[in-house]
């Protein structure tokens, strides 16, 4: 998150947070502080834990040794209280000794408020949409999510590698019936899943504004179908997402190991395609890849068009840049697109970043934007990207840490003295290196992809409980991007 959107959801969301004082809006000190912290979450928890759970943490206010921040759920907020408060607050209290406790508080729509730098004006255009939003949320049971403004198909760049889901994603809006069920959108983290179903979203109010479409987190689904368990009112949930015209369903792999909201949504999901209503779903595997999903909703999964967005490639970041440079009327030499296209190459929300960055840079400065200023501006950035981390590096540096031999990474050994540093290599070769969880596994002596996959579900668990492994991930991971 950027200095300047942590600025503005402080500033829009306030009135909602106890202490609304503006005297409580965070100093730049304090927000880089929170950025750091934040950034240090993704590491002590790991990729899946920070993106389930810690990701929308949103730096609110901080007062008298309070740090205050925001996400958008109750439920979100009980979790983290409950999981993870501690850990983050004593990491609080080691970078700024002054912090000594940590509020959490429920601020809806906070999320939207992410990432671009904007303009006084879309900003107020912002707030005024997530109002509008916040209004007919709340009209129909609170369950769809609002779409953000930037998210439209106006602002989406055709490339290659995701040609097929703009395409499969406009034939939705411009049919009249149902051309194929579902829609399966699949790809990496920022490649661009949310923002093609916001843009249907958008679309479709232009196109249809009669009808009912819903947009939500697969998070989101699961809470609400809590909810209306809790509150023994399953009726009305069914109700409300079996009269829909087109459901969206974000994230669904977040649905893995979660059988009764699996179940749930799969009668939803047989309930909407027997009306003939559209489905578009998203995940961050094909459906057969989705193991903690069961097979039958999995092979559902994959019955109408499956759209695979793939990494982006130089042409298709470029021109993202390039689109971007036009948005935001930003004074940038070409040079300097050129250079990020080269070099950030990880995904497009990176790129984005990396963009905003330097605008920002430019802006406080009062520098132009150059090619030196870019390299110095993203100096951390780029030097993660000059290196690639193969499996091998990383099961020698576990093997060095737990004092283990390297051919115990290979071996069929289970000896708990061996067989957790082999998770651990395994965990970390899933979070830094871009191989599949079958390609991981033949290099550790040939395993099957379950065991990996257990392997790096574990590591996540014990890091949250033990800190003793926590800080061996982190150590090893230090060594190796260090
Ligand atoms: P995902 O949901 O796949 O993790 P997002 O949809 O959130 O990714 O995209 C990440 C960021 O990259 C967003 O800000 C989005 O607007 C931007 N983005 C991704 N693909 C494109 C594209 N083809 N054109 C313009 N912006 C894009
Ligand atoms: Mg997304």
């Amino acid at each position: 998150m950027s200095e300047i959107s942590g600025k503005a959801s402080a500033a829009t969301t306030k009135k909602s947070t106890a202490k609304g004082d503006s005297s409580f809006t965070p100093t730049p000190e304090i927000l880089s502080l929170w950025k750091e912290i934040h950034g240090n979450l993704r590491n002590e928890f790991g990729e899946a834990v920070f993106r389930s759970w810690l990701k929308p943490l949103t730096l609110q206010a901080c007062y008298h040794g309070t740090l205050e921040v925001s996400v958008p759920t109750r439920f979100m907020r009980d979790w983290i209280q409950t999981h993870y408060a501690t850990r983050i607050l004593e990491m609080c209290a080691t970078v700024n000794a002054e912090i000594k406790r940590l509020e959490i508080v429920v601020v809806q729509n906070a999320a939207i408020f992410d990432d671009t730098p904007k303009t006084q004006d879309t900003k107020q255009k912002v707030i005024r949409k997530a109002n509008q939003n916040e209004k007919a949320a709340e009209a129909s049971l609170d369950v769809t999510s609002p779409f953000d403004p930037r998210f439209s198909f106006d602002t989406f760049v055709i490339g290659k590698p995701n040609a097929l889901a703009h395409a499969a994603a406009q034939r939705i809006v411009e049919s009249q019936n149902v051309p194929f069920n579902p829609l399966f959108l699949y790809g990496g983290v920022g490649l661009g899943k949310t923002h093609v179903m916001h843009a249907i979203g958008w679309a479709m109010k232009k196109q249809w504004p009669e009808k009912k479409v819903i947009y939500l987190s697969a998070e989101k689904f699961m809470y609400q179908f809590v909810r209306a368990l809790r509150s023994k009112d399953t009726m009305m949930f069914k109700e409300t997402f079996r009269s829909v015209d087109i459901l969206m369903i974000d994230d669904i792999q977040f649905m893995s190991g979660k059988e009764a909201t699996q179940e749930e949504f799969f009668h939803t999901f047989n309930a909407l395609v027997d009306q003939n209503k559209q489905i578009v779903i998203s995940a961050d595997k094909a459906p057969s890849d989705l193991l903690g999903l069961e097979e039958r909703l999995r092979s559902r999964l994959a019955w109408g068009l499956v759209a695979d967005i793939h990494p982006s490639t130089y042409e298709l970041r470029l021109g993202i840049l390039q689109s971007k440079r036009s948005l935001l009327q930003a004074d940038i030499p070409d040079a300097v697109l050129e250079f990020l296209a080269l070099k950030v190459t990880s995904n497009i929300r990176e790129l984005e970043g990396a963009l905003n960055r330097i605008i920002a840079h430019a802006d406080v400065t009062k520098q132009l934007v150059t090619l030196e200023t870019t390299q110095d501006v993203l100096q951390d950035l780029l030097r993660s990207h000059d290196r690639r981390i193969t499996i091998d590096e990383i099961q020698r540096k576990v093997a060095e840490h737990y004092n283990i031999r390297m051919t115990d990474m290979h071996s069929a050994r289970r000896a708990r003295n061996v067989a957790r540093p082999r998770q651990v290599a395994m965990y970390l070769a899933k979070q830094l290196t871009a191989r599949s969880l079958p390609e991981i596994g033949r290099k550790f002596g040939g395993r099957d992809h379950t065991t990996v996959m257990h392997a790096v579900r574990k590591i996540d668990e014990l890091m949250n409980e033990d800190p003793q492994i926590a800080q061996d991930v982190e150590i090893v991971r230090r060594a190796l991007t260090g």
